[in-house]
């Protein structure tokens, strides 16, 4: 399947949809999650289309994958996220249970998160 260029990420990154930025760079964007499942939900994602973390780091030219790098260390300090620690998740596809069809990392902390994953039938 190709990137979908109205998915929403892809319309925050033309500056069509607002976001709440926390940090920028070259080769990322970092915004606060808009429905947050901890108190501190951040996402980041890169600014090249890609679909998903596979993609990502099958395809990312050297740039792309340090200033992504960056970005996410950036985020982890200015949201004060490593003293306590912080959970850091990307979903990809179905199983995945992506809803956006643009890689993301999933920031979450800001309080202890209980165990990683509950699978239910
Ligand atoms: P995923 O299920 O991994 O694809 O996660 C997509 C995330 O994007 C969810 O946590 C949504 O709450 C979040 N989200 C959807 N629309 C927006 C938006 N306009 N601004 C910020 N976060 C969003």
């Amino acid at each position: 399947m190709s990137y979908d260029e109205g998915n929403i990420f892809a319309r925050i990154l033309r500056g069509e949809v607002p976001c709440k930025k926390i940090f920028e760079n070259k080769e990322a964007l970092a915004f606060h999650d808009a429905y947050p499942q901890a108190p501190v939900h951040a996402l980041v994602i890169p600014k090249a289309a890609y679909q998903n973390v596979y993609e990502f780091y099958q395809n990312a030219t050297p740039e792309q994958l340090k200033g992504f790098s960056e970005a996410i260390v950036n985020v982890i300090d200015l949201l004060g996220l490593k003293e306590y620690g912080y959970r850091m998740i990307t979903n990809h596809g179905l199983y995945g249970g992506q809803e956006v069809p643009h890689f993301h990392v999933h920031l979450l902390g800001g309080k202890p998160l209980g165990r990683m994953v509950t699978v239910r039938d």
